[in-house]
C-alpha cells in the first residue's frame, strides 16, 4: 500500500529583546551559568512578573508577516509541570487566547506553490538548561535562559513531505530575521522545532496517530528524521501493528529515533489563567503602526531586485539570503546607481572574504558609500578591476577610505601612454621567443606579453590601452 506522510510543526523562536519577558535580566546567549538571573526569573516565591512590551510588539510583527489575525484581547495562562530547568514549576504561556491565529505561509517546492496554515502563534517564556556533567556523573542546571521570551508558531498538519517542511522552515527563519524579531541561530537553539509526524493510506482523509520529536535545531536532522520516522511508522502498520502516540528522541548520529515517553495532553498540564498578569489589549493604532513599519520581506525584495535592478533570480536570492547583505547592496546601489556592479562585488569579493575570515553577516560593518566609491573609481578608469578588489579587501579588513587609500598607495591607473609604449617596446625586445611563437601562429604568446607589461607597470596600466598599443606594435612586427 502507498502511504501519505503528514507533518505539523511547533516552531520555537527566541526573541532578540534586550531583556527577558518578565524581568530586566539580559537575554544574551551564554555567560557564566546562573549570572543572568534574578528573583523573578529564578522562580523565588512572592515575586511578580512585569511584561516586556517589546515581546508583544515582536509577536504582532510576526503575526502580520504570517498573515495571522491578531487577537485584540489576549491573555497568559500557566502551564504547570515539574522539571528541574523550570524553578517555578509552571511556564507562563498562552492557551485560551493566543495573540495570533489563523495565518498562512506560502511555500514553493519544485515549482509548486502551496499554503501552510498557521494555527496560532503564542508568547511564552523559555526554561533553563540542564547540563550533564560526565566527570562527576551529575546534572547541573543553568537558569540563564529562564524567562527568555519565545514565540511558539504552531502550524496546521499541512505538510506532505520533508521537502515542504524544509521550505517552510527556511522561509520562516528568513522572515523572522528580516523582521528583526529573532536572530534564529539554530546552533544556539534560538530557533527549534517540535516535529509531529503521522502516516495514512494514500487518498485517506483520516489522519493517523502521530509521534512527536522535540527541540530539533537543524534542518538536515529534521529532514532525515521525517524520512526515517515515516518509514518506521509505515513498517509498524504494514506488520499489522499500531503507532503509539508518544514523544520520541531523534539521534542524528545513529540516524534513528527512540521512544521517550507517552504523549501528554493539554489536560495533563492543568492550564489556568495567569493571575499575576493583566490581559493584553492591542489597539487598532498599534496594529496600523506595526503594518506601516513592516520591513520589505525577502520574497518581495527578490522580486524587486529582478524587476528593478535586472539581477538574475539566482543572484537576487543569494543577495537576499541575509538581510544585512541585502541592505548593504541596496544602500550602495542607491549611492552609485550601478546594481549589477555592486552585486558582482558583493557576491564575489565580499562573500569570499566573509568565508575566508569566518565573518557572519551580522558582524559586517561596511559603509555602503565605500563600496559605491570603489565602483566609481573603477568605472571612471582611475583604477582597474584587480586594484578594485585589493581596495575592497583593505576596506573589509582595515576599514580604509577607498579614495585616500588609492592615492596614498599610488594605485591610480597610468594615463601616460608614452610610458606604456616604452614598456611594451622593452618587453618585446626582452622576449624574442614570444615573437617567434607569435610568428609560428601561437597566439597565446600575446597574453604573456600583456602580462609582462602589466607586471612591469605594477598592474596600474589600463589593460585596454596595453592591448591596443601592443596590437599596433605586433601588427607592424608580424607584417
Ligand atoms: P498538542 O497541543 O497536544 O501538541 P496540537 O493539536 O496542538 O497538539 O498539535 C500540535 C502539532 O501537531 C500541530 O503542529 C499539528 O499540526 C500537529 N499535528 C496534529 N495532528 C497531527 C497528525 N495526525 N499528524 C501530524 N501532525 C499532527
Ligand atoms: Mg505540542
Ligand atoms: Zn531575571
Amino acid at each position: 500500500m502507498n502511504y501519505q506522510i503528514v507533518v505539523g510543526l511547533e516552531v520555537h523562536v527566541e526573541l532578540s529583546t534586550k531583556s527577558k519577558i518578565f524581568c530586566s535580566c539580559t537575554t544574551e546567549f551564554g555567560g557564566e551559568p546562573n549570572t543572568h538571573v534574578c528573583p523573578v526569573c529564578s522562580g523565588m516565591p512572592g515575586v511578580l512578573p512585569v511584561l516586556n512590551k517589546k515581546v508583544v510588539d515582536f509577536a504582532v510583527r510576526a503575526g502580520l508577516a504570517t498573515n495571522c489575525e491578531i487577537t485584540r484581547f489576549n491573555k497568559f495562562d500557566r502551564k504547570n509541570y515539574f522539571y528541574p530547568d523550570l524553578p517555578k514549576a509552571y511556564q507562563v504561556s498562552q492557551l485560551y487566547l493566543p495573540i495570533c491565529r489563523n495565518g498562512k505561509v506560502e511555500i514553493e517546492v519544485d515549482g509548486v506553490k502551496k499554503y501552510i496554515g498557521i494555527h496560532e502563534i503564542h508568547m511564552e517564556e523559555d526554561a533553563g538548561k540542564l547540563v550533564h556533567d560526565p566527570w562527576d556523573d551529575c546534572t547541573l542546571v543553568d537558569y540563564n535562559r529562564c524567562g527568555v521570551p519565545l514565540l511558539e508558531i504552531v502550524s496546521e498538519p499541512d505538510f506532505r513531505s520533508a521537502e515542504e517542511v524544509v521550505a517552510y522552515l527556511t522561509k520562516l527563519r528568513e522572515t523572522m530575521m528580516y523582521l528583526g524579531v529573532s536572530d534564529c541561530k539554530m546552533q544556539e537553539g534560538s530557533m527549534r522545532a517540535d516535529v509531529n509526524i503521522s502516516v495514512m493510506p494514500m487518498g485517506s482523509t483520516k489522519f493517523g496517530t502521530r509521534t512527536e520529536m522535540k527541540n530539533m535545531n537543524s534542518f538536515k536532522a529534521i529532514y532525515r528524521a521525517i524520512k526515517y520516522e515515516s518509514k518506521r511508522q509505515i513498517e509498524v502498520l504494514e506488520a499489522g501493528g499500531v503507532v503509539t502516540q508518544e514523544t520520541r528522541r531523534w539521534d542524528d548520529n545513529k540516524d534513528a529515533s527512540f521512544a521517550m515517553r507517552s504523549k501528554e495532553n493539554a489536560q495533563d498540564y492543568r492550564y489556568f489563567p495567569e493571575p499575576d498578569l493583566l490581559p493584553i489589549e492591542i489597539s487598532e493604532e498599534w496594529i496600523e503602526d506595526a503594518k506601516r513599519n513592516m520591513p520589505e520581506l525577502p520574497e518581495a525584495k527578490r522580486a524587486r531586485y529582478i524587476s528593478e535592478f535586472g539581477l538574475s533570480e539566482y543572484d537576487a536570492s543569494v543577495i537576499t539570503a541575509e538581510r544585512q547583505i541585502a541592505y548593504l547592496f541596496e544602500d550602495a546601489t542607491a549611492i552609485c546607481g550601478k546594481p549589477k556592479e555592486v552585486c558582482n562585488l558583493v557576491m564575489g569579493e565580499l562573500m569570499r572574504l566573509m568565508s575566508d575570515t569566518g565573518t557572519l553577516a551580522e558582524e559586517l560593518d561596511i559603509d555602503p558609500k565605500k563600496i559605491a566609491d570603489i565602483i566609481e573609481l573603477i568605472d571612471s578608469g582611475k583604477i582597474n578591476r584587480n586594484v578594485g578588489k585589493e581596495v575592497f579587501e583593505a576596506v573589509f579588513k582595515e576599514n580604509v577610505d577607498p579614495v585616500k587609500y588609492v592615492e596614498e598607495k599610488g594605485l591610480m591607473m597610468l594615463d601616460d601612454d608614452s610610458l606604456v609604449e616604452d614598456t611594451i617596446d622593452e618587453v618585446i625586445s626582452n622576449n624574442p621567443k614570444s615573437i617567434e611563437d607569435l610568428k609560428a601562429g601561437k597566439d597565446k604568446a600575446k597574453g604573456f606579453l600583456v602580462g609582462q607589461t602589466m607586471k612591469a607597470l605594477k598592474g596600474k596600466a589600463n589593460p585596454q590601452t596595453v592591448n591596443k598599443i601592443l596590437n599596433e606594435k605586433l601588427a607592424k612586427i608580424l607584417k
